[in-house]
């Protein structure tokens, strides 16, 4: 729409959208408002549209997703999760053992995340295993343990949520859904997790593009639930040293293609604790808007992905080195043309 477009205007061109039976999705932006359409476009509507008061131009967005396209939503998307922010400049470090296993190692591992830095406990109580025979989580006992550490540590909280039966039950007790790389496209889940107010922290499948990602992030968005947060965590390639290949282009590419928040998985993508502190730092000079990383108490006994946990003592250089990083980032040019 224009800058000086009136409601009338704006409500005018949403009606005549619904007149087609599409759907009008609204954007409104410090500099100007924004219409998206959603459903079966035909090619008439370009010129249609452009004929309405108050409309500047009508662009066709080629890309099969749109809600989570730079296209629809120039500014970048934060999200606030309590007083944290997810998307800003100061990166965000959310950290915690893979599984929750009981209490005494929760309550200790989210004491020290707490101290050294870190603003979003995660832990898996529902845990998807390659194996059925794995630890495949506490269930609801996991949950109720989460919430009393979170409630002790003022820590929001990520967890996982497996299935679209349970989201209802997972949102009583997490700040911020978590969609793993296996249900990445498990299209039932996406829809539910988008039909709720929480957060949803959605998981690079595995084996998905960019636009795959974008498309199951589309899921979300198109169910009225804006929250997402993009994360990366390694895709299979032909390689074997490491338990997948991180992807780090994938931070500035999706950045230019979206709008959304970006964090980086360094523990599940490298799976060795020794990999997680480089690609933690590397991701966040990328542009990674944080990390979510496993730290367990001892990772030696851990029942969930011990080999890439880091240590208490790990996690606080972790943390120490970030900061630094994000320190020395100030200093770099976001915007072309100003690197002179
Ligand atoms: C996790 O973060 O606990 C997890 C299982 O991650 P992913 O879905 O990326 O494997
Ligand atoms: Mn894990």
């Amino acid at each position: 729409m224009r800058t000086a477009s009136t409601q009338q205007e704006i409500d005018g061109v949403q009606q005549r959208i619904k007149s087609h039976g599409l759907s009008p999705h609204l954007s409104p932006g410090t500099e100007r408002t924004i219409i998206g359409v959603l459903g079966q476009i035909f090619p008439e509507l370009k010129d249609e549209l452009e004929r309405l008061p108050g409309v500047a131009e009508v662009v066709r967005i080629s890309k099969p997703y749109k809600l989570s396209t730079r296209e629809f939503r120039e500014e970048d998307t934060t999200i606030a999760v309590g007083s944290v922010v997810i998307g800003g400049i100061k990166p965000v470090i959310m950290a915690g053992p893979c599984a929750i296993e009981d209490e005494n190692q929760l309550m200790a591992t989210a004491k020290v995340v707490k101290e050294e830095g870190a603003e979003i406990l995660r832990a898996g109580a529902f845990k998807p295993r390659t194996s059925p025979y794995s630890f495949r989580g506490l269930g609801v006992q996991g949950l109720k343990l989460l919430a009393k550490a979170s409630k002790t540590f003022d820590l929001p909280v990520v967890t996982e949520v497996m299935s679209s039966e349970d989201v209802g039950m997972v949102s009583s007790y997490a700040d911020i859904l978590q969609v793993g790389t296996r249900n990445a496209h498990n299209f039932n889940l996406l829809d539910a997790v988008g039909k709720v107010d929480k957060p949803v922290l959605l998981k690079r499948g595995f084996s998905s593009s960019y636009e795959e990602w974008l498309l199951a992030a589309e899921y979300i968005l198109s169910g009225g639930n804006s929250q997402v947060i993009l994360c990366e965590r390694g895709i299979r390639t032909f390689e074997q040293y490491t338990r997948f290949t991180v992807d780090l282009a994938a931070v500035p590419v999706i950045k230019k293609l979206s709008h959304l928040p970006i964090i980086v998985d360094p523990s599940h993508s490298t799976g060795s604790w020794d990999l997680v502190t480089p690609i933690s730092l590397a991701a966040i000079a990328a542009g990674s808007h944080g990390i979510i990383v496993d730290v367990h108490p001892n990772p030696t006994v851990a029942k969930c992905d011990g080999a890439q946990a880091l240590t208490f003592e790990n996690f606080r250089t972790l943390s120490t080195q970030i900061r630094s990083i994000a320190e020395a980032l100030k200093a770099i040019p976001t915007e072309p043309g100003k690197s002179g």
